[in-house]
Formats: C-alpha cells, structure tokens, sequence
C-alpha cells in the first residue's frame, strides 16, 4: 500500500496546527508544498526536519510524474497548502486526482483535518449552513458575468473567496445580483486584524472603502 497524506495547517494563527499534523510531518519522507518559504515557517515553529518539494498552480506534468515516482518507490508524503485544507480551491485538487486516477485503490489517502477559511467564516456568519454552496474565486475575466448570476439564483447560504486586489469591485458586482440580501465579509481570520464585516454588499463596501483594504477575505450571502 501506498500512503499520501492531506494535511491542514493554520490559516493565519500557528497555534491551530493540529498535534497529528504535526507528527506526520515529523515522519514522511517528503511535504509536498505550495511556496516552500511560507512552509518552512510552519516547519521551523514546530521543530520539523522535513525534505520539501513545491508544488504549485504552475506546476507540470514533469512535477506530477516525479510525484508519482516517488510514491511508486514507497516514499510515504505529505501534501499541505500555504494555509487552510489543501485541495479546497487550491492546487492540491488537481494533485489528488491525479494520484487516484494513476492509484486507484493502491494509495491510501489520508486526511489530516483542521483549519479551513471556508469553515471558520461560515461558522460565524449566522447564516443557514445546514446547506450551503460554495463557489471558490470569481473569475477574473472569462465568466465573471455568470458567476454573479448563478450565486444570485442560489436560495442556500453562497460562501465565496476574494484577495483584497478585487474585493471592493466584488463587493459592487455582488450587490447588483444580492441587493439587500444580508452579506458577511470575514477578513485576516484568526490573524491579528481579523475582522468580520456585516451588512449589505454595499454596506460592506462603503466601510472597507474608508479603509486600507488589505488581507483575504471570505465571503458569505445568506440564504434567500
Ligand atoms: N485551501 C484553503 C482553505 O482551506 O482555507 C484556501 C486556499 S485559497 C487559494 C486562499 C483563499 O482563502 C484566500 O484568498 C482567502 O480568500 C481565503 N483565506 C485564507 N486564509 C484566510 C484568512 N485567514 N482569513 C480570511 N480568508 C482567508
């Protein structure tokens, strides 16, 4: 059997590191990771020796092959994101599949549960979240238009990810589709300047307007 794990780190507070994570990371062969320089923070803080590889949205099939050779030798590793679950709108999704479409039920892979942006914001909107769609990022150009309409023709709970670049024009364009639909902007959670923003996607957007718009940001429109 071959064994990959999925590890969560923290998405701004170390102490959120899970003790499990931790320990698997002492103990496989290789971590697979996004920016090796965010990584190896996360390493240092936690006394880890672990080989990294990067692994990133510009990655190629070379990089996935040399992957799969090494798990075909046996070498036991460890995929984690810059921040949060891996896989959940980030390169790791498409490392996954690949690795089960070569593997199949040759590869064990195991999750290793902890921080997500997604969970954490949805955790304190107050909104329904017995059923909820999430949408990832907007789309930059190509399909941008459709984006906004199908998350305002959704009746559940729509959670979505910005970076501070685009939030105030995505807070403009989520207003023409959600109106007066009640909206929560979760900025820098768990970090320092962790803000959580309520109100009206223009409302919104008229309090970070007076502000310096920086951090990431997680989005939630609640159910019609
Ligand atoms: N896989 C990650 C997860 O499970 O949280 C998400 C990866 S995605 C590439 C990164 C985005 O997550 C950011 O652009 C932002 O929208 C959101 N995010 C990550 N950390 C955050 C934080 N501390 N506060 C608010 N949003 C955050």
């Amino acid at each position: 059997m071959r064994y990959f794990y999925i590890i969560a780190t923290p998405i701004g507070n170390l102490e959120d590191m899970s003790e499990r994570g931790v320990r698997i990371l002492k103990e496989v062969d290789f971590v697979l990771c996004e920016d090796t320089r965010v990584t190896r923070k996360l390493l240092a803080r936690f006394n880890i020796g672990a080989r990294t590889i990067s692994y990133h949205q510009h990655s190629k099939l070379t990089k996935i092959n040399q992957i799969k050779d090494l798990v075909n030798q046996g070498k036991n590793i460890a995929l984690v994101s810059d921040a949060g679950t891996p896989a959940i709108s980030d390169p790791g999704g498409k490392l996954v599949r690949e690795l089960v479409a070569e593997f199949g039920n040759e590869i064990k892979i195991t999750p290793v549960p902890g921080p997500s942006a997604l969970v954490a914001a949805l955790s304190v909107s107050g909104f329904p979240a017995d059923k909820f769609v999430f949408m990832g990022f907007p789309p930059h150009k190509k399909g941008r238009q459709k984006f906004w309409q199908e998350l305002g023709a959704q009746k559940y709970t729509v959670v979505f990810y910005e970076s501070p670049h685009r939030i105030l024009k995505s807070l403009d364009e989520l207003a023409e589709v959600t109106g007066e639909r009640p909206v929560m902007a979760a900025r820098e959670l768990t970090k320092k300047f962790e803000t959580i923003y309520r109100g009206t996607a223009l409302e919104i957007k008229a309090e970070l307007a007076a502000d310096t718009v920086k951090g990431e940001f997680v989005l939630a429109v609640s159910a019609k």
